[in-house]
């Protein structure tokens, strides 16, 4: 017998299930996308434990006949493209005829449908794969299609499953997104006998928010809107008064694809924390239209990727868009909000580069006047004016003190800071004006309280204080040869979860304690955290570990080097220095310093810029001493 054979059609079908099913909720995706497909008013879902027992999506789409239904159970069998070049202006939400086969072959599966013009239905019965059963049925228009004991013959893949309640929690997610994104059907979830989530598919987005989470977030809600040349953006976006640990409840639906993107949630995040405290995320439905020819959707087999040609261009409308809901109105007296807001395009995102960052466009800024403090002893130097020299900042007579003294926890925290706090007064170091020629960065103050300026060799910088801090942390932490460095926890954190962030802290638990993090099963649904990394404040234990949660959540079966990205990124955050935090010069002098130390000192492990130049000959020019 020859080694090489063509494999038979069911272990394809296996294969691809593989593939396209990997959950209960993979399979309540594709037969609802299949239901809008089919031009579906109402779709309703009911699902039994976790979805591993029982799914059924039934819809009043125009359903199939006969001949249709043999062939929908093909594989590579559809009815939305006939050749590669349809890809290019597809409509319909699927394509690739792998659904509807790989369901079957790895479940027990049935299908009722009727076409509208016919008065009989069809049922199949197919069992793991092989036809068992077809014939006439009465039946309601649309179709009905149930899943029952999902990955029966396929043990491994079963094996794979989380806690019924998490694949239900999944399920429900998704459920609500679809339902977000089609705000003109009417959707139903059962789950458990119960009815969990409906809509009333009367179009409005607003309203099918409003009946899934609620009156209070229904009122908290902004919206969005913008109308570029390319790209149109409606939606809306929660105020700070409604945000949650997890941006789960954020949904994003490109051409009405759901699709999760990085890149998205990074530029939602970046808009709404320029303006507000980083505590959380805040619920987001985006709906963006693009031209069908500018994305490739067919670049992940469950479709929830894609890929953009011009996706600076999509960075910067979803950024506006959202800056333009949170920043208050112009009418409104309250300006708190908005006046910390940067022009969206102000620096022209270049992170890949190797070079320093320079900004494109400069906007007039008026002008600010340094003063140096009547308490502070003038010095004799090349730099002046300067802020804030020798002050133990303790001592410092601020109103906003407490919070001061807490967030200067966090420096005093950091070994790097304190280490070298000792040293010599840097303005008094003769070296000074060499160390600057040499490359190094001479801090002149702060501003904001969150950028530090400062002199170079060839110019002025801009340094944004946490995103440097956070760099050099992000470094620091993953040099470590061994465990990072920890602290014991005196009391015990107890970390109540839901059943997803459970299997998150179980699945990672290796991971979490070489970087630090020690965390113990408490109880069914309960974590104890007994060490963290000497670097994070201990009041910050609980928000760490939360926001790790969150960024592990939304990755999509990540790598081990992705997950430790992931958990250094969020401790270097939350162990970092904040905007708000006064800095004396000594400690801007060492950001600066050991910033220049790390591998990539131009972002921050988020992507974000850290500092920004501006040469001799751009600040010659702005004040038009040059051409
Ligand atoms: P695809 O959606 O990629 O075309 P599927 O395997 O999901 O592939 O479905 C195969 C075909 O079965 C679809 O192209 C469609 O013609 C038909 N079909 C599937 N589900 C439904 C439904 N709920 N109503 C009407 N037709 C359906
Ligand atoms: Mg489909």
């Amino acid at each position: 017998m020859n080694k090489v054979h063509v494999l038979d059609e069911n272990t394809i079908n296996k294969i691809a299930a593989g593939e396209v099913v990997e959950r209960p909720s993979s399979v309540v995706k594709e037969l609802m996308e299949n239901s809008i497909d089919a031009g579906a008013t109402k779709i309703e879902v009911e699902t039994m434990a976790g979805g591993t027992s029982f799914i059924r999506i039934s819809d009043n789409g125009h359903g199939m006949n006969r001949d249709d239904v043999q062939i929908a159970i093909l594989r590579h069998a559809t009815s939305k493209i006939t050749a590669v070049d349809d890809l290019q202006h597809i409509s319909t939400l699927g394509f690739r005829g792998e659904a509807l086969p790989s369901i079957a072959a790895v479940s027990r599966f049935s299908i009722l449908t009727r076409q509208p013009q016919d008065e009989l239905g069809t049922s199949v019965k197919i069992t793991g794969g092989h036809l068992e059963d077809i014939g006439a049925a009465g039946c309601n228009i649309g179709t009905t299609i149930k899943v029952e004991d999902l990955f029966f013959n396929t043990p491994a893949r079963k094996k794979f499953l989380k806690t019924n309640n998490t694949e239900s929690n999944k399920i429900n997610d998704f459920v609500i997104k679809l339902a977000f994104s089609n705000p003109q059907i009417a959707v139903k979830l059962i789950n458990n006998n119960k009815l969990t989530i409906t809509t009333p598919g009367n179009g409005s987005l607003r309203d099918a928010i409003q009946s899934v989470y609620g009156r209070t977030v229904g009122q908290e809600l902004l919206p969005l809107t913008l109308n570029d040349e390319t790209i149109t953006i409606n939606g809306f976006i929660t105020k700070p008064a409604v945000i949650r640990s997890s941006r789960a409840w954020q949904t994003f639906i490109v051409n009405g694809r759901i699709i999760s993107n990085s890149m998205i949630s990074r530029s939602i995040d970046n808009a709404y924390h320029s303006l507000l405290p980083k505590s959380g995320y805040p619920l987001a439905v985006l709906n963006i239209t693009v031209p069908k020819n500018s994305v490739d959707i067919n670049v992940h087999p469950q479709k929830i990727e894609m890929k953009f040609a011009e996706d600076s261009l999509l960075f910067k409308a979803v950024y506006k868009s959202v800056l333009d809901a949170v920043r208050p109105d112009k009418t409104d007296n309250d300006n708190s909000l908005g006046s910390f807001a940067a022009p969206a395009d102000y620096i022209k995102p270049h992170y890949e580069e190797n070079s320093l960052l320079i900004p494109k466009k400069i906007t007039s800024a008026p002008m600010t006047t340094f003063t140096a403090k009547a308490s502070v002893p003038q010095q004799s130097h090349n730099y002046s004016p300067v802020n804030g020299i020798e002050q133990p900042i303790l001592r410092e007579n601020t109103a906003d003190f407490d919070i001061a003294r807490e967030k200067i926890y966090a420096i005093k925290n950091t070994a790097i800071l304190t280490q070298n706090m000792n040293d010599s007064n840097i303005l008094d170091d003769p070296q000074s004006a060499e160390s600057i020629a040499a490359g190094n960065l001479m801090p002149l103050g702060q501003i904001d309280l969150c950028y530090i300026i400062a002199q170079g060799e060839d110019g002025m910088y801009i340094i944004d204080q946490h995103a440097a801090h956070e760099r050099i942390l992000y470094d620091k932490f993953g040099l470590a040869k061994d465990r990072i460095v920890s602290q014991q926890l005196l009391i015990h954190l107890i970390l109540n979860l839901s059943p997803a962030e459970y299997d998150l802290l179980e699945n990672n638990q290796e991971t979490l304690y070489n970087l630090g993090f020690r965390i113990e099963a408490a109880g069914p649904q309960q974590f104890r955290l007994c060490e963290l990394p000497a670097d994070i404040p201990q009041d910050a234990a609980e928000n760490t570990i939360r926001d790790i949660l969150a960024s592990l959540e939304e990755m999509h079966t990540p790598t081990p080097q992705e997950i430790r990205h992931a958990c250094l990124a969020t401790a270097a955050c939350r162990a970092a220095i904040k905007a708000g935090d006064k800095l004396t010069i000594q400690q801007m002098k060492i950001i600066l310093d050991e910033l220049a130390n790390t591998k990539l000192p131009y972002t921050c492990p988020h992507g974000r810029p850290t500092i920004i130049k501006f040469e001799h000959h751009d600040l010659a020019k702005m004040f038009k001493r040059i051409p």
